[in-house]
């Protein structure tokens, strides 16, 4: 199967990463995630910080 984060293929020995190919790439996804949620929510509330 294919990795979500990195793109390769890879056995799914350890099914607790999936759909990742290891815990790394679970990691890095997230993060990359979390940022863009981040990034999204600094848009919508950019008078946050005043308050
Ligand atoms: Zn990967």
């Amino acid at each position: 199967m294919k990795c979500l984060h990195c793109k390769k293929n890879f056995l799914a020995k350890d099914k607790k990463y999936l759909p990742f190919c290891s815990s790394r790439c679970k990691s890095l996804d997230l993060s990359d995630w979390l940022s863009e949620t981040n990034k999204i929510s600094d848009s919508l509330n950019p008078d946050q910080d005043k308050f």
